[in-house]
């Protein structure tokens, strides 16, 4: 593999075939895809069409082992639409964002990998069109977490939106647990399956495994914490996917109940040393008919 730029590498093959793109450590902590980059790069893979770009995304971050280079700071909120055309903000995000962006730019398919600071089962996160489904079956999860209307960050923000905004395909692949690598064999090997399935390397694609069925979800609620503080209700907060019914207490902003008026799920409920007032605490999101997209 060649390095095209700092921790970015490329690797072209001789046929003609889609652009891939794989970035891991978006989020410095996130510790299963900068062990996946990392091994794809030590073994200099090579594939038979295509292109595939290879990214370390966080480096400051990935050095001190913490999602962002400094508390508060998120290199997957910096790709805004207008990120190339706006001045610099003097954040090193800001900085390593400009570095990516065209490479984002430049790929079909975006698959940012992720890990989560709670437990979590491992899921995926896009949105649900034709494009994003193809890449979807080489995962052996059995959820799918989209985010149309941008709960997230109001706006495009995260790798896979900035895809996704320049006429590519991008998707979030959480892993598992942030801290937890055990799970890096297993992703090399779907990514793999991927490759072939995807063309970039001859040879029998392999199936999709038994879970290829997948139910989708749809983020509904950023929970921001305020001045008055937030607390979970009793047996939420803990992980990922804690499902709760329609007038339930989830939580408590101070003295003021967090009462959804459907059925839903607790999805990324933040660890204490990522809280600070005016970012998440975490979100809600509800189960969607996959016929209603
Ligand atoms: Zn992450």
């Amino acid at each position: 593999m060649k390095e095209i730029g700092d921790h970015i590498w490329q690797t072209v093959g001789i046929e003609n075939g889609p652009h891939i793109m794989i970035i891991g450590g978006t989020h410095g902590n996130e510790r299963t895809g900068v062990e996946v980059i990392r091994a794809l790069v030590d073994q200099d893979f090579q594939i038979d069409a295509g292109v595939l770009t290879l990214a370390l995304g966080n480096l400051k971050a990935i050095e001190i082992d913490e999602r962002g280079s400094e508390p508060s700071h998120d290199l997957n909120r910096t790709y805004r639409s207008s990120l190339l055309e706006t001045e610099p903000t003097g954040t090193y995000e800001d900085q390593r964002a400009r570095e990516l962006a065209p490479h984002l730019k430049a790929a079909d398919y975006v698959i940012d990998l992720h890990a989560t600071n709670k437990p979590s089962e491992a899921f995926l996160c896009s949105l649900l069109g034709p494009e994003q489904q193809k890449l979807h079956k080489f995962f052996p999860v059995s959820k799918v977490l989209s985010d149309r209307r941008y709960v997230l960050g109001n706006e495009p923000v995260t790798t896979d939106e900035y895809a996704e905004t320049f006429g590519g395909t991008g998707m979030c692949y959480e892993t598992g647990l942030a801290s937890d690598t055990y799970r890096v064999k297993e992703v090399l090997g779907e990514l793999s399956g991927m490759f072939s399935g995807m063309g970039l390397i001859s040879g029998q694609p392999t199936p999709p495994g038994e879970t290829s069925q997948k139910d989708h979800y749809e983020l509904t609620l950023n929970i921001l914490l305020t001045e008055a503080g937030f607390t979970w209700a009793p047996g939420f907060g803990n992980g990922s996917w804690e499902s709760f019914m329609a007038g339930q207490t989830v939580g408590y902003h101070g003295e003021e109940l967090l009462v959804p008026d459907y059925d839903g799920v607790v999805v990324f409920p933040k660890i204490a040393k990522h809280l600070h007032v005016g970012g998440s605490v975490g979100f809600l999101a509800k189960r969607i008919d996959s016929d209603k997209i």
